[in-house]
This record gives structure tokens, sequence and C-alpha cells, in this order.
């Protein structure tokens, strides 16, 4: 069964040259030239992984990026335009998987769409983690604490179930990022210091417990109570 790839982009000359590129990968591509009619075909169709442009009329890419994100964790590879810092932050943090800038070569999206397929193909489906009072939902993405359910964005879930994946393991900032992230985050380790802090305050603070600890030098772990 061929890999079905959505792609929304008002550039439709553009939008032909990449879909003519995925074709020829034997990827089944389906073209959307506004937000809307690219919001209402990830709804009703099932995708592999949807490319989004984020410059779109009407609808605007991080709109239709939300939407999608409310009922489907497909991956998304948002394109963006050159130097737009804020938009790549905001989407990665509104549950984009990556991000390229246009242009770009075509052999660094079909890399960049083998990653996140790759990805997605070995999140394990409908899996209980826990940690104590913590339980984490795989496949409804719900993290509860004694049932009080914990609001996290993808990144933030992301990194938690990496850890929780590896209870007791002490895991290093390279092999988060690595993992969690997925590519080279241009050498900001501390993304996953700040990740981290987010999570402290949504879990430890919120519940006042000790959840993730720090391992100086090393990295942070999720350890077992006792
Ligand atoms: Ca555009």
């Amino acid at each position: 069964m061929a890999t079905k790839i959505l792609i929304i982009e008002d550039e439709e000359k553009f939008a032909r040259f990449v879909e003519m590129e995925l074709n020829y990968e034997g990827y089944q591509v389906t073209k959307a030239f506004d937000g809307r009619t690219g919001l209402e075909l990830a709804e009703t169709e099932n995708f592999d992984l949807i490319l989004l442009d984020i410059m779109l009329p009407g609808l605007s890419g991080m709109e239709v990026l939300r939407r999608i994100r409310r009922t489907s964790s497909v991956p998304i590879i948002m394109l963006t335009a050159r130097d737009s810092v804020v938009d790549k932050v905001s989407g990665l943090d509104n549950g984009a998987d990556d991000y390229i800038t246009k242009p770009f070569a075509i052999e660094e999206l079909l890399a960049r769409i083998r990653t996140a397929l790759r990805k997605q193909r070995i999140m394990p489906e409908g899996k209980l983690l826990s940690v104590g009072d913590l339980v984490m939902d795989t496949a409804s993405r719900q993290v509860t604490y004694q049932g009080q359910p914990i609001e996290l964005t993808k990144r933030e879930f992301d990194l938690l179930h990496y850890l929780l994946e590896n209870k007791n393991i002490v895991v290093s900032r390279e092999t988060l990022l690595e993992n969690v992230w997925g590519y080279d985050f241009e050498g900001e380790t501390n993304a996953v210091d700040v990740y981290i802090r987010f999570l402290r305050g949504k879990i430890d603070q919120a519940f006042n417990i000790k959840l993730i600890s720090t391992v100086r030098g090393v990295g942070y772990v999720i350890r077992d109570e006792g």
C-alpha cells in the first residue's frame, strides 16, 4: 500500500513540483491549495504524513496545524520561510514534527519525510506507561496524575514518553535530542533543559512531587519510587 502524503501549499507550481518528486519516490500525493481545503482533507481522509505551508491565505498554516492536532498525531512537516524563527518555534510547540526552510533541496525534504515516517512507525500504539500515580496512555496521548489530566504540548509529551520508556535509566541530553527532537537542533542542547523545566512546572511543581531527577553532568532520569 502506498504511503499517502497530503501537501497543503498555495503556491500551485511549487506544490506540483513537490508532488512530481514524491510520486517519483512512490508516494501517493493529494494537494490542497488553501488551508480550509487542506484541513477538510486532513479530517476526512487518512494520510501518513502532511506537508504544511505556514504562509497560507485565509486559514493560516499555524491554525490548520492546531486544528489537526486536536484529533490526530499524523506526522506534520511545516514548510517555513527563511529566517522566521518564531514560526519554527511556535510550529514545534503546536505539535509539528519537523520543519524545513524554503527553498530546500528535494533530497533534504525526502530525508525528513523518511525520518518522520520512521518515528511514527516505532511509536507503540495503545500502551500504558506509569510511575507512581502518573499514568501515560500512548494511544490517546493522555497523561494523568492521580486521575487528574495534565495538558502537555506534543514536544513535552514526547520527552516524557521517552523518559518513561527508559525508566530507571539515566538519559543524556544528546540522546534525548536525537530521539525526541530527531534531528540536529543547531547545537541548542539547552532545548532539553528548557522542556524539562516545562515538564517540572506542569508535574513536579503542580503536584508537589519529585518525578524527574537531574544527574549532574550526565542527564535526566525518572525512577520508580522506593
Ligand atoms: Ca505560501
